[in-house]
């Protein structure tokens, strides 16, 4: 026994993005974080229903309890946005859905996205462009569940910049710094934003249940 054969949690995302954030951020948890794909479960289109609340919080509580009946494995899930406070809030919990579907079918969702937010705050003044990222990390086994949530405010700035990251990130300038996301290093990301906040939160779950109870089941 020990660490030999740490125990596995199922990461419930299929973006290769985020399961290569969260595996970073819990690089030196002694678990072994697999993606759907590492387990061999297709997606499914059922999947893609699984978001249909109003808060972070239960959408991504609604991914962990889906994906832990599919594997039995003790499962981290993430569901994360953009909230823009001069669109009062949004897009929020439809920020993956954002750009209409002629405009994905053009450009790819990420950048569809980017360019229908940049659209939509044309007129938005300089200072009138914060806005925060949120993110909820759900986890849950046989047993229980926790959700915990991180967030970073910034501002959204008026054309992409940078290269790195995923998503938003060309747009998204973080609160103390000049960069975006996709310009700053790698590890600016990974001190401050709102998915290493919730991830901090989720390595006590994670270490009780899953390292100590090795797999969570007592
Ligand atoms: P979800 O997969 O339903 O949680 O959707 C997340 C949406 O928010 C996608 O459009 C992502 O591109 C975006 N998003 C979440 N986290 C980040 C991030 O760290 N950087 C950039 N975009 C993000």
């Amino acid at each position: 026994m020990g660490g030999l054969n740490p125990p596995p949690v199922l990461v419930a995302t299929r973006s290769a993005h985020k399961l290569r954030e969260i595996r970073d951020l819990l690089a030196d948890v002694p678990v072994r974080l697999l993606g759907p794909e590492d387990l061999g479960l297709p997606a499914r289109e059922e999947e893609e229903r699984l978001e249909p609340f109003d808060t972070f919080a239960l959408n991504a509580l609604s991914k962990a309890k889906y994906f832990h009946r599919r594997s039995g494995l003790p499962v981290l899930a993430d569901d994360s946005g953009l909230c823009v406070d001069a669109l009062g809030g949004g897009p929020g919990v439809r920020t993956r859905r954002f750009a209409p579907a002629e405009w994905v079918d053009r450009w790819g969702r990420d950048e569809a996205n980017n360019r229908w937010l940049l659209d939509r705050m044309g007129g938005v003044a300089d200072g009138q462009r914060t806005a925060h990222y949120r993110c909820a990390v759900a986890l849950t086994d046989d047993l229980r569940h926790e959700v915990v949530e991180g967030v970073v405010r910034g501002h959204i700035v008026r054309e992409p910049r940078g290269t790195g990251g995923f998503g938003y990130d060309p747009l998204f300038v973080p609160e103390g710094y000049e960069g975006s996301y996709a310009e700053l290093p790698e590890a600016v990301k990974a001190e401050t934003s709102h998915r290493s906040v919730a991830v901090r939160r989720a390595r006590g779950w994670i270490e009780t249940h899953v390292v100590r109870n090795r797999g969570g089941r007592i």
